[in-house]
């Protein structure tokens, strides 16, 4: 056996103690070695960027008068969003048709049955969204003290042309290694296949790797069927049908487990 085998040897074992709770989690940390991010709503402040792109697009187009309760109208916006993004991922509709979906009936619900204008509205929301730099509280500072210690990575369901000019702008790009987006692998999450085509494009072991997102059922449930300990950032309190490795309120609190 070469020194490596013996390290790798020790490493798994050390982690499989830590998984069955014979020795604390300092020495699961200990195991890790590649961290891999979701981007919406885990750094990329989705919510806010979007309120913004919506914000400046209402003003250009005199929208206020015909949907005078903007917030209402970003809330169901995002209800249809998520909607549509599970539609999407089930393959029950396209990627174009979603896009414009999710505003058609986000206005239907303000009563505005006006799918030519809600086109419009989708199609600039799709340029202007994107270059929105809103990211969580202390994500530059975590990710340049995380970079320090670990490889980072991005894995994205989000479409690809869109997340690689999210990461760009808001000045994100430094910090990872290499970006998974879901359309280019083929497999998006919670697939565990998208997981372990990442893993295994950079060689790297399952328990050398956490997953770091905000979706209970992709991120969370997503890595776990895989066989990957996840972090799961839970500012909303959230309802996770499963045990998290690690629950956390604010992206810093990395700082403090890794
Ligand atoms: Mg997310």
């Amino acid at each position: 056996m070469t020194r490596q085998h013996n390290v790798f040897l020790i490493r798994c074992i050390l982690y499989l103690c830590a998984k069955v709770g014979l020795i604390t989690n300092f020495v699961l940390v200990s195991t890790y070695k590649h961290l891999f991010f979701d981007l919406d709503n885990t750094l990329w402040d989705f919510r806010a960027n979007a309120h913004e792109a919506f914000h400046d697009i209402f003003t250009e187009l005199s929208l206020f008068s015909l949907i005078p309760d903007f917030q209402q109208f970003l809330d169901n916006y995002e209800h249809f969003n998520e909607l549509l993004w599970s539609d999407y991922r089930k393959g029950k509709i396209k990627k174009d048709v979603m896009r414009i979906e999710r505003i058609v009936l986000a206005f239907r619900k303000m009563g505005v049955d006006n799918p030519e204008l809600a086109r419009e509205v989708g199609e600039i929301y799709l340029r202007r969204a994107p270059r929105k730099t809103n990211v969580f509280p202390a994500v530059h500072e975590t990710l340049g003290y995380l970079s320090g210690k670990y490889k980072l990575y991005i894995l994205t369901n989000g479409f690809a042309e869109i997340q690689v000019q999210k990461i760009n702008n808001a000045g994100l790009k430094g910090f990872f290694s290499k970006l998974f987006m879901a359309e280019m692998v083929g497999f998006q999450k919670p697939d565990r296949r998208f997981f372990e085509f990442a893993i295994k494009s950079i060689h790297a072991h399952k328990n050398e790797s956490l997953m770091i997102g905000d979706d209970p059922d992709t991120d969370i449930a997503g890595a776990a069927l895989a066989g990957i300990d996840q972090v799961f950032f839970n500012p909303g309190n959230r309802f996770c049908d499963i045990k998290p490795t690690w629950e956390i309120k604010s992206i810093s609190e990395l700082m403090t487990i890794l």
